[in-house]
């Protein structure tokens, strides 16, 4: 018999695909000890998150020595102080909220020889508890990561304020894409996840609807 995570993980698959979408998914196994990531790493899953640098070193270390396909995704706070132990094991960056975070990621780049695919975090409440750039504070912080720091800025990345309907928030995600041209958009959990498919998700960020509850 299937183990649970992977019949979960094909039921969303197959939403995306009824929609006509290319949108990964990203396994958000944070929390999730190896024997219960495992059926998804042998049955050929690609794309997981975490959201912990510590956790996901004693996690993944190994098992990205063993499997040369994972693409692990950094979807939580990132520190300065933790970038040197970030690369090159994470191979996406989905949080990147500050340019003393940018010029420290770029150090380590050149250190490491490896190019981290990075995520700008967009704040759309303007919400002090929850990390990101303002919308009004793009177009500038863009501008610095791409001529002083030379980072691989693929799109933007966002967590919609509890107020309000997603929708609304993803479908500016959409238009800012296009405004800057990006080729990706990083948005959608468990619980709003079809939403951001419909407004053009890239990579959706999905733990509990393929896990179960974390404890
Ligand atoms: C935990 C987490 C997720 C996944 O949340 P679920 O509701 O379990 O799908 C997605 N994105 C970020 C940034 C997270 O921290």
């Amino acid at each position: 018999m299937q183990h649970q995570s992977i019949i979960n993980l094909n039921s969303i698959k197959n939403e995306v695909e009824l929609r006509g979408n290319k949108t990964e998914i990203i396994a958000v196994s944070k929390t999730f000890q190896l024997d219960k990531i495992k059926p998804l790493i042998d049955y050929g899953h690609i794309h997981f998150g975490e959201n912990k640098v510590q956790e996901a070193v004693e996690k993944w270390t190994e098992q990205k020595k063993i499997n040369k396909n994972i693409k692990l995704h950094l979807i939580g706070k990132l520190q300065t102080n933790k970038v040197k132990y970030c690369l090159p094991l994470f191979d996406y960056i989905h949080s990147l909220d500050s340019l003393k975070l940018a010029e420290k990621i770029s150090t380590f780049q050149i250190k490491e020889k490896f190019k981290p695919k990075i995520f700008i975090q967009i704040n759309f409440g303007n919400e002090v508890q929850k990390n990101g750039i303002q919308i009004n504070e793009l177009d500038f912080f863009i501008n610095e990561c791409q001529k002083n720091f030379d980072l691989d800025i693929i799109g933007l990345m966002c967590i919609p304020p509890n107020t309000g309907n997603p929708k609304s928030y993803f479908e500016k995600m959409n238009k800012l894409k296009e405004e800057y041209n990006f080729n990706n958009l990083s948005m959608g959990m468990s619980s709003d996840y079809l939403d951001a498919i419909s407004y053009g998700a890239d990579f959706v960020r999905i733990g509990s609807k393929i896990f179960g509850e974390r404890s």
